[in-house]
C-alpha cells in the first residue's frame, strides 16, 4: 500500500513541526510548506491525498487557496481540511464556504488530531493495491 501523503500548509514553524511530527509518527508522508502559493504548485503536480490548510498565511490566505484548489480540475478532488484558530471567529464558516471538507481547531488536540485527519481521508483506491 502506498503511504498516504498529506500536504501541510502552515506558516507557524512550531505548528508545522508539531503537525508534521504527529502525521509522520502515524505513517503518513508529509509535504510541508509555509505558503499558499507553494501549496498550489505542489497540489497540481505532486501526489497529494489530503491538504491541511492554515487560514492565516502570508501572501495569499488559506481561504483564497481553498477556492483556487476547488476551482481547478487538477486539484478539486483532493479534500482540504482547514486549520482554524479559536480566536478567529467566522473562519470555520468561511472555510466551509470556500470548499473545505471540514476544519480542525488550533491549538490542535494531539490526542484526537490523527482521528480527525483520518476522518477526511478518501478511501484507498482499489487499483494498484497489494496482491498484484
Ligand atoms: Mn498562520
Amino acid at each position: 500500500m502506498r503511504p498516504r501523503c498529506i500536504l501541510v500548509v502552515e506558516d507557524n514553524p512550531l505548528n508545522l513541526e508539531l503537525v508534521s511530527d504527529i502525521l509522520g509518527a502515524s505513517g503518513f508522508l508529509v509535504r510541508p510548506t509555509d505558503t499558499a502559493e507553494d501549496a498550489l504548485r505542489a497540489a497540481r503536480c505532486e501526489t497529494i491525498d489530503l491538504i491541511l490548510m492554515d487560514i492565516g498565511l502570508p501572501g495569499m490566505d488559506g481561504l483564497e487557496a481553498i477556492r483556487l484548489l476547488k476551482s481547478d480540475p487538477r486539484t478539486r478532488e483532493v479534500p482540504v481540511v482547514a486549520l482554524t484558530a479559536h480566536a478567529m471567529r467566522g473562519d470555520r464558516e468561511r472555510a466551509l464556504e470556500a470548499g473545505s471538507a471540514g476544519y480542525i481547531a488550533k491549538p490542535i488536540d494531539t490526542r484526537t488530531f490523527i482521528d480527525q485527519v483520518r476522518a477526511h481521508l478518501p478511501a484507498e483506491p482499489a487499483e494498484g493495491g497489494s496482491g498484484r
